[in-house]
């Protein structure tokens, strides 16, 4: 379940003293939005893990889960059932098994929307120079990652993938480096 902190508590921590203020700040870190990544096989194929790992911590987004598992037919009709009536659905599903995948989680403000950004649009060979899909994809099958598209599929999709005991919670570095007192 994905909890939302109110303004007023994030107003309530400007009025106690530095070392309170960045424990809460940190207690709220925990709190904060989740969205779930899959390194695709063509990826894992092309030994780019590493390099898109880097990128989204990077840009300061917490890895919280990450596991190796090969998908199948079954999760696959689930997870794209969006994708269905394509007279390809079977060719997508069968990339998506040709090896296994990386399922990982990332942590952040706004991270659904964030993550999205940095993917780039689905096909690799119009997606914008600087997002992952632009810069390591010229196909719109084989496009690295599938990342989440709303915070309710974030939701739904962590949960597709990882059991409560997978996703970890812990403390990084103080998050006044990557965030402003008023945005966490
Ligand atoms: P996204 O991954 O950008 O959210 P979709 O959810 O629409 O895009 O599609 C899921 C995945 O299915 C895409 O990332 C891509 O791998 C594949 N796909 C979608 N549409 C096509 C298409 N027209 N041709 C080939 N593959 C496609």
């Amino acid at each position: 379940m994905i909890f939302c902190i109110p303004h007023s508590f994030s107003l309530f921590l400007n009025c106690i003293d530095k070392k309170t203020q960045q424990q809460a700040h940190n207690l709220t870190f925990i709190f904060m939005e989740k969205t779930l990544v899959i390194f695709k096989p063509c990826t894992l194929r092309r030994g780019l893990v590493g390099e898109i790992t880097h990128r989204f911590e990077r840009k300061g987004l917490q890895l919280c889960g990450m596991k190796m598992i090969q998908l199948d037919e079954n999760i696959l009709n689930i997870h794209y059932a969006h994708l269905s009536h394509l007279p390809f659905f079977q060719r997508i599903k069968n990339a998506m098994m040709v090896s296994p995948v990386i399922v990982s989680c990332w942590k952040g403000k706004e991270a659904v929307h964030v993550v999205r950004e940095l993917t780039g649009t689905t096909n690799g060979r119009h997606a914008a120079t600087g997002t992952i899909r632009g810069d390591y994809s010229m196909s719109m099958q084989e496009n690295i990652v599938h990342t989440s598209d709303s915070v309710e599929n974030a939701e739904i999709e962590i949960a597709r993938f990882f059991k409560n005991d997978e996703i970890f919670e812990f403390e990084t570095i103080d998050m006044d480096v990557f965030y402003a007192n008023d945005e966490i």
